[in-house]
């Protein structure tokens, strides 16, 4: 089994057994991304930041994983006082264990939601970090394109962005565009099958569970697909690659 990198989790939100089992089936690194579902303070955001990075923190570290966390200000959660966590954010990303910025994004593409994005995209081109971005189940093709537009205005480079829950639908427009496809297992998303049937449109991307309890998820999403693409032939170094290498390419870990 290839040693794994789970790109995208909400940790805060994933047991303490949720963790062992990660490690029981080869997850070696985490990345925890930024979500505190209905977040109406910047001091929320402050609180579940300070959580990630001990709490979270410390549980992965006694299953022998380690987690990268992401900040920032995530489209589900987003405070009425947002501007003091955009203004806070260079602070956290000199932290050890911060690799960039991360969830953030459009979900219904309002113009605040908007607003929101362009200045943390702002804050990662200063800081030359990575973004982990987020794209909704609804109008995937047109909130795609706009949040590319919105980056592209910021002039972030697009090799440094993650577009993430990529699907056959936006799989193309996010090669265009030069970013990182995000490629979440689960039932709704990319399931292992369509994973083994379009690896080649895939194989820049990134696994990940994105687990958290907004919906039904699995922790082990990631080690099932990877198992899968192995019984099914697919070459380790080809598996390697999206579960592990790529990520720890862009993410610097
Ligand atoms: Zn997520």
């Amino acid at each position: 089994m290839v040693e794994i990198v789970d790109s995208h989790t909400h940790v805060s939100m994933l047991s303490y057994e949720g963790l062992e089992n990660m490690a029981l089936a080869g997850v070696k690194k985490v990345i925890g991304c930024s979500l505190f579902f209905g977040a109406k303070h910047a001091q929320t955001l402050f609180d579940h930041f300070h959580q990630m990075l001990t709490l979270s923190l410390r549980n992965a570290a006694q299953n022998g994983i380690r987690l990268f966390v992401a900040v920032g200000v995530h489209p589900m959660g987003t405070p009425e006082d947002w501007p003091r966590v955009v203004d806070a954010l260079p602070n956290y990303l000199k932290m050890s264990n911060v690799i960039g910025l991360g969830e953030i994004g459009l979900h219904e593409g309002s113009q605040r939601e908007q607003d929101v994005l362009k200045e943390q995209l702002k804050v990662a081109k200063e800081y030359g970090v990575p973004v982990i971005l987020h794209t909704p189940p609804q109008n995937r093709i047109e909130i795609t394109k706009k949040t590319m537009e919105i980056a592209a205005s910021v002039g972030i480079e697009p090799g440094k962005m993650v577009i993430d829950h990529a699907n056959l639908d936006i799989i193309d427009l996010i090669e265009e565009f030069g970013a990182i496809p995000g490629l979440t297992i689960r039932p709704e998303g990319i399931t292992p099958q369509l994973l083994l049937n379009h690896l080649e449109r895939f194989q820049r991307g990134v696994l990940n569970s994105d687990y958290s309890n907004l919906k039904p998820n699995d922790p082990l999403s990631v080690p099932r697909a990877v198992r899968y693409l192995e019984l099914n032939g697919v070459p380790a170094e080809i598996t390697a690659r999206i579960a592990r290498f790529n990520a720890e390419e862009l993410f610097g870990i």
